[in-house]
This record gives C-alpha cells, sequence and structure tokens, in this order.
C-alpha cells in the first residue's frame, strides 16, 4: 500500500464533509483518523470474541487473551523491545507517565532531582511536580531558545550526580520540533539518570528502536498512531520496571492476596491493574499492522514531503510567523499571524468553514506560549494520508483568513 489513494480508501472519515466542504484533516497531533482495519477489529472484538483476558478456562477467553498478548508482541517488535513483557498496556501516553511518575515516589529522595524541559506537553509536567513536591526532589528544566530548540548548553550545567531522571519528549506537540534525543539520553547516563521518553508524536512519524536509543522508558499513545482512544504503551527496560511499585491496586496485578498482604505479579501484569481495554489493544496491534504494511519509510517520506512543501509555501506570505522554522521538524508546523489583535482561534475558524481542521490555542503546553509571549499558535499536523492538494487548499485558506481579518 504505497498509493495515497489507496491509503485514503482504508479511513471513511476522509469523505466526511464538513461545513459543506470535504474535510481536510490537518489536526492529527491531536488524534489521527482510524483505518478499517482497526474499526473492524473493535467490531469483530465484539461480535465473536468479546470474554475476560487471563482469568478464563473458557475457549473465548482464552482466544481473548491470546489476541491481546499478540498485540503486546506487535508493539514490542515495533519499538524493538528486548522483551514482550517490558511492554505495559496504559489508557494514553498521560497514563503512561503517571504510572512511572507514581511508581517511583518510592524510589526518589530529596536528595534527588528530575529534569524535565520548557517544550514539554502539561502531561510531561504536573505529574513530575506531583512527585518532586510528594518527595521533595529538586524539579528542573532545560530551557528554551528562541528557534524552538532545547538549551543543550543550560543542560550540560543542570544535569549532575544527582540528577535521577529526564524527563523529554521526542518530538513536540506544539512546534514539531524534533529534540535530540540520542544526546539527552547519552548525557543522562554518564550521570546514571534514567530517561522516560515522550513518544506520542514520535512514534507516529519516525522509526523507533528503544534499545538502539537505549531509553529507559519510552511512553505513546495508540489513538495518535491510527489505534483507538484509551490504549496506549509505557515501555521500559525490565531492570528498572523492576524497581518500581505499582500505583493501582486491584485484580490482575497479584500474585497472592491475603486479608494482611499480597505480593504482585510479574512484568507485565503488576502495572495492568483491572480488566484492560481488551478491543482497544487488540485493535492497537491492527494499526501497527497497517502503519508496516504501508511501511514507517514511506510515512516518513511522504510526511516530511508535506512538510516541507507546506513550509515553503507558508515562508513566502509575509503576513504570518512561523514558530522553530530552522529546526529538524516532524509532523506539525505552528504559526501565526503578525497582525496585532488576531488570535489563532480566528484563524482557526475562518478554517474550519472551508473545511479544514487545524489545531489552535496553547496545544497543553502553556509554558511554551510563555516563552514566546503568545497566547497560542495556529498548528497544522499531518498523517500519511494527507495530501500535497490538501496543502494547497490550507495555503489558500490562510491568505482568505487574511484578507477577513484584515
Ligand atoms: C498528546 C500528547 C500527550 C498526551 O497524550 P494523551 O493521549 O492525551 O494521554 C503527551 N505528550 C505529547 C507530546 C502529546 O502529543
Amino acid at each position: 500500500m504505497k498509493n495515497i489513494q489507496e491509503i485514503r480508501a482504508q479511513f471513511p472519515i476522509l469523505n466526511t464533509m464538513v461545513n459543506q466542504k470535504p474535510l481536510i484533516y490537518l489536526d492529527n497531533a491531536a488524534t489521527s483518523q482510524k483505518p478499517l482495519s482497526v474499526l473492524n477489529a473493535i467490531g469483530d472484538y465484539y461480535k465473536s470474541l468479546n470474554a475476560n483476558v487471563h482469568r478464563g478456562i473458557h475457549t473465548l477467553s482464552q482466544e481473548a487473551t491470546t489476541a491481546m498478548e499478540e498485540s503486546r508482541k506487535k508493539v514490542q517488535h515495533f519499538i524493538h523491545a528486548a522483551h514482550a513483557h517490558e511492554i505495559i498496556f496504559t489508557y494514553g501516553t498521560t497514563d503512561a507517565i503517571n504510572l512511572i511518575s507514581r511508581g517511583l515516589e518510592g524510589v526518589l529522595t530529596s536528595n534527588d532531582e528530575v529534569i524535565i524541559s520548557e517544550l514539554e506537553h502539561h502531561s510531561n509536567i504536573v505529574p513530575w511536580q506531583m512527585l518532586c513536591e510528594k518527595t521533595q526532589s529538586k524539579l528542573r528544566y532545560i530551557p528554551l531558545l528562541d528557534n524552538g530548540t532545547l538549551d543543550m548548553e543550560e543542560f550540560d550545567k543542570i544535569l549532575n550526580e544527582n540528577t535521577k531522571l529526564v524527563a523529554v519528549n521526542h518530538v513536540s506537540n506544539a512546534l514539531g520540533v524534533i529534540n535530540p534525543i540520542e544526546d539527552i539520553i547519552n548525557k543522562a547516563h554518564q550521570f546514571g539518570a534514567w530517561v522516560m521518553v515522550d513518544g506520542a508524536q514520535s512514534i507516529p512519524h519516525l522509526q523507533i528502536d528503544v534499545q538502539q536509543l537505549n531509553a529507559d522508558f519510552y511512553v505513546f499513545s495508540g489513538h495518535k498512531m491510527y489505534g483507538p482512544t484509551g490504549t496506549g504503551v509505557l515501555y521500559g527496560k525490565e531492570e528498572i520496571l523492576n524497581q518500581l511499585n505499582p500505583y493501582r491496586g486491584g485484580g490482575e496485578m497479584i500474585h497472592t492476596v491475603s486479608m494482611e498482604k499480597s505480593t504482585y505479579a510479574d512484568l507485565p501484569f503488576k502495572f495492568e491493574a483491572g480488566t484492560p481495554h481488551i478491543a482497544g489493544n487488540i485493535a492497537l496491534g491492527n494499526a501497527i499492522d497497517f502503519m508496516n504494511e504501508v511501511g514507517m519509510e514511506f510515512i516518513h517520506t511522504h510526511e516530511q514531503e508535506l512538510l516541507k512543501y507546506a513550509l515553503d509555501e507558508l515562508s513566502q506570505i509575509k503576513e504570518i510567523e512561523i514558530y522553530a522554522k530552522h529546526a529538524p521538524r516532524s509532523g506539525a508546523i505552528s504559526f501565526n499571524f503578525n497582525k496585532k489583535g488576531v488570535h489563532s482561534s480566528d484563524v482557526g475558524m475562518i478554517l474550519d468553514k472551508l473545511g479544514i481542521a487545524v489545531r489552535t490555542g496553547h496545544h497543553c503546553c502553556q509554558p511554551i506560549m510563555s516563552r514566546f509571549g503568545i497566547p497560542g499558535t495556529v498548528r497544522a499536523s499531518f498523517a500519511v494520508y494527507n495530501t500535497t492538494e490538501e496543502v494547497d487548499e490550507l495555503i489558500k485558506g490562510v491568505k482568505f483568513a487574511i484578507q477577513m481579518l484584515n
């Protein structure tokens, strides 16, 4: 499947009309659309396989368990993890980060330090603030430079023997900037710190090899990679996951329970209390099949072409400012109109009238907006089913909005 029209045919929603115009969906960084194989997998599960996993001796339960564990292996191979039990099913990136931060409550002390960056999604800021408040650990951050990239000189300065964890995103959802994650991991490891990579925006676009990166944790959401909402993944190195406490207790995650004390199950079940999103976790495997079928190489190349084209065209419009214009980029472009008093939402509303879905506002990244002294940006973000014709429509739409708002 290397033909865009063939790929588009897998996504029924792309035929939707919005405000009497054909939908042009450029809000993929918020959530991607889902191919038929994923939609069908969810329906098929409930139609013919529905049973609770890991508990039943009966046939359906065993088949549902097998299907979900097959999906876990697909995730493992997709990110090149060493073991399937290093893949924890979560309900999304936010859930995965909270799992780690809560799990570290018994590990961090007041001598320890956590480093995040100014370029993070709120879900990679707030859990660390909560953790550091509880453990009295120190929270530090890598500042953002004017060009939209991280201040790596400052990173060298704040990294020290007390740094226990560095938590940064691989690709920024707000600006589309690719961070020098290999460099960050290597430097952190020199000080014995663990690194958690928020891969919510990299996993849909880049080939990820967690072992080659040597990431200690790598987390992402299913719904931004053509999979269902309510699914996500926490990858962690076995020996590190074993040091974390589970923060949700309940069924499925125990080895033995008495009225006084319980012992926990082995990985991955220790962190998967309660009935999981079985249908979703299975369908996540179908999303991975889709991406493999199209090919990560093809996805990456096609999206890079769209980005370059959109960036070239937008750069010629003197009425707009593009953020992190020259930084390494994946997935998204963020911009604003120069004209005073024009808000990103004004632009978004006009584009919506033309059937073009973009995101406006702070993108769950208020610190980045504060850093640039703006309330928000207009963000166009791409997936493999987007076309150059759609970019042309976006450019036309932006020019139309400039006229309207003048
Ligand atoms: C979307 C996103 C999150 C949060 O993901 P959820 O699916 O909402 O849990 C975290 N970090 C980044 C970079 C994101 O893009």
